[in-house]
């Protein structure tokens, strides 16, 4: 699962993906400044892999993880190709959600391209860029699809749903908020992988002071909240140079910082599960003596599907799964203890993996 981190030049993005990968790229007062997409992977935090991992006594620790891309230089006039757009483009083109940073700091120091704080304004440059590029994509499809609308039933269908779309598109609104008429127009959507079809997370970076009451006096990020309400998009708020300044503290440090600043987890954590969430995704949980680890999956996965995340073998000779919940397991001590008060269940192939599911996988070799 992958995340682009995009937005116009000076709002955060560097500053955003740094602290997120701790990688330490390149963040400067310059437009273009990281004009290669960075690619960081970031463990998905999960409170419950040390508590098992103490149960266990497990050698290794290993989280859930999802990829962030820094895509850096989205300008004004991407699409037609400006400040190499066409390559930022097609980097978003891979991701499977965006976050979008806009800028709701002021700071005189930071130059903002369009000379002023205006985060309405910015998202839409941005949406505008990937508008266009989704309209090259439908513009080459009606081409093709036109000719053969006339003697072929789906190809009329598909011209009609292309024709429907690219209208929603002029009236500068995303691919993600158009309404399908049914369940076969939404695959054929969704198989054009438009830039605008990609579920969006903006994060409002503000000044440390706007960061206590969530932005809740900053007028813009008000603006953006409003804006991403209609369009059925999630929005929070976030610090980025906060955050770069607690990604450099060790763990006891960090708790510190955010106890004074009044938070119970930083902006990141917080970006992090609602990017998981915004994937639909969840997390079961395996646990052993040699490792505790957390598993990612999309909602609604059954059994054998889950399995196959740690081997195809395990999803080709899955036989059943041994299920506790993990909340269930820690009150009761030990998987035993479990076991005997029934709270291990035998589930088959239709079983549904919820999140924190700890789970034993039976299956043939
Ligand atoms: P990018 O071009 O979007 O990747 O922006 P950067 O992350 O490189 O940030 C541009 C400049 O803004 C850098 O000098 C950052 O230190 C600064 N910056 C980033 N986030 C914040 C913030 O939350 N507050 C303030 N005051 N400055 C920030």
């Amino acid at each position: 699962m992958k995340l682009g981190i995009v937005g116009l030049p000076n709002v955060g993005k560097s500053t955003l993906f740094n602290s997120l990968t701790k990688a330490g790229a390149e963040s400067a007062n310059y437009p273009f400044c990281t004009i290669d997409p960075n690619i960081g992977i970031v463990p998905v935090p999960d409170e419950r892999l040390q508590v098992l991992g103490k149960l266990y006594d497990s050698e290794k620790i290993v989280p859930a993880a999802i990829e962030f891309v820094d895509i850096a230089g989205l300008v004004k006039g991407a699409s037609k190709g400006e400040g190499l757009g066409n390559q930022f483009l097609s980097n978003i083109r891979e991701v499977d959600a965006i976050v979008h940073v806009v800028r709701c700091f002021e700071d005189s120091n930071i130059i903002h391209v369009d000379g002023s704080i205006d985060p309405l304004r910015d998202i839409e440059t941005i949406n505008l860029e990937l508008i266009f590029s989704d309209m090259e994509i439908l513009d080459r499809r009606i081409g093709k699809v036109g000719k053969g609308a006339a003697r072929d039933k789906d190809m009329a269908k598909e011209a009609d749903l292309l024709k429907r779309l690219k209208a929603h598109l002029e009236e500068g609104k995303l691919a993600i908020g158009y309404e399908t008429e049914d369940d076969d127009e939404e695959a054929i959507l969704k198989g054009y992988n438009l830039l605008t079809y990609k579920p969006v997370i903006y994060a409002a970076n503000v000044k440390e002071d706007d960061l206590m009451d969530d932005g809740v006096n900053n007028s813009e990020v008000a603006k953006v909240r409003e804006f991403a309400k209609n369009e059925g998009s999630e929005v929070f708020v976030i610090c980025a140079q906060i955050e770069q300044e607690i990604a450099e503290l060790d763990e006891d440090e960090k708790k510190m910082f955010l106890e004074d600043l009044g938070l119970s987890e930083s902006g990141l954590e917080k970006l992090i599960r609602a990017s998981y969430k915004l994937l639909g995704l969840i997390s079961y949980l395996t646990a052993g003596p040699q490792e505790t680890r957390a598993w990612t999956i999309t909602k609604g996965t059954k059994a054998p599907g889950a399995a196959g995340k740690i081997h195809t073998d395990f999803e080709r000779g899955f036989i059943r799964a041994e299920v506790v919940n993990y909340e269930n397991l820690v009150e009761c001590g030990s998987y035993n203890a479990a076991k005997d008060k029934g709270l291990v269940r035998s589930e088959g192939k239709e079983y549904i993996v919820q999140d924190g599911d700890v789970i034993l996988f039976r299956f043939n070799v």
